[in-house]
């Protein structure tokens, strides 16, 4: 059981409450990003004792899965309120929140880190580094961040960590644009200032990317199709945006067949979510 003592509103929570698009959540208590400190622990739970500040990862996975452990973790998400139809598992806006198989999902939190930093933890650090994790960046490589909101500036600093050369960032307001300089991303681009394709392939010398990571908002059909134009032939985009059941993707077809290499062969990125 951990008490609270800070919490983050995700774009999905928003999303959830206009919509109410996912039937598991309908009824419950909301949230997935928390801090807290441990009130009492169960019988077996051995890595964890009260008084510790925790972190309760936002995914819920269920570890105990085959499945989760191959590195699916994302499907098996039985412990998360949104996806699991046990009323038991609620989400995190509450004063108390009981963590569900504790040793293998809440996190210690080091003395030096406060719980407002630590409220990055939960999603948007480990959204962003999942999805440049996923992207297998290279040292050397040239990535492309669409978006530089929260998880797409954690992508930024993850990119910089994995050795990436070139860390293109797209996004137009000044204060992040300043965190995404800090974070590693050595070139802006800002896309009130015209096509963001058009702005990168300038900045590449016509050159596609090694991988997309889609951290944004706005049109999934311009963000998608971006995306795709951008990388390089079989390399990777990843996408860390929330897309839901009742919204579809057109894509261009000439992304998936000539793309920017023009080279006649079939362009196929692997898209990971
Ligand atoms: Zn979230």
């Amino acid at each position: 059981m951990v008490r609270t003592t800070a919490v983050a509103t995700c774009t999905t929570d928003i999303h959830l409450i206009k919509t109410a698009a996912w039937e598991n959540a309908i009824g419950k208590v909301i949230g997935h990003e928390s801090v807290g400190v441990v009130e009492k622990v169960g019988s077996e739970v051995k890595d964890f004792k009260p008084g510790d500040r925790v972190v309760i990862p936002s995914a819920g996975t269920d570890w105990h899965t085959p499945m989760a452990q191959r590195g699916e973790a994302k499907y098996y998400q039985h412990n998360n309120p949104y996806f699991s139809d046990d009323p038991m598992v609620q989400g995190n806006f509450s004063e108390y929140v009981r963590a569900i198989d504790a040793d293998m999902r809440l996190a210690h939190i080091p003395d030096n880190v406060t719980d407002i930093q630590a409220i990055m933890v939960p999603d948007m650090v480990a959204t962003g580094f999942t999805g440049i994790e996923r992207m297998n960046v290279q040292f050397g490589d040239t990535v492309l961040i669409l978006g530089i909101g929260p998880v797409g500036l954690m992508g930024v600093a993850a990119a910089s960590l994995r050795g990436a050369a070139r860390i293109i960032a797209v996004g137009s307001r000044p204060n992040t644009i300043e965190l995404a300089k800090q974070y590693g991303a050595t070139d802006i681009v800002d896309y009130k200032k015209g096509d963001i394709l058009t702005q990168v392939m300038e900045l590449t010398n016509n050159k596609p990317v090694d991988s997309v990571l889609i951290a944004s908002g706005g049109n999934p059909d311009e963000i998608y199709t971006t995306a795709m134009k951008s990388v390089k032939f079989g390399g990777t985009v990843a996408c860390v945006s929330i897309f839901f059941d009742d919204e579809n993707v057109t894509l261009q077809l000439d992304v998936w067949c000539q793309g920017r290499n023009r080279d006649k062969s079939v362009i196929k990125p692997v898209i990971v979510i």
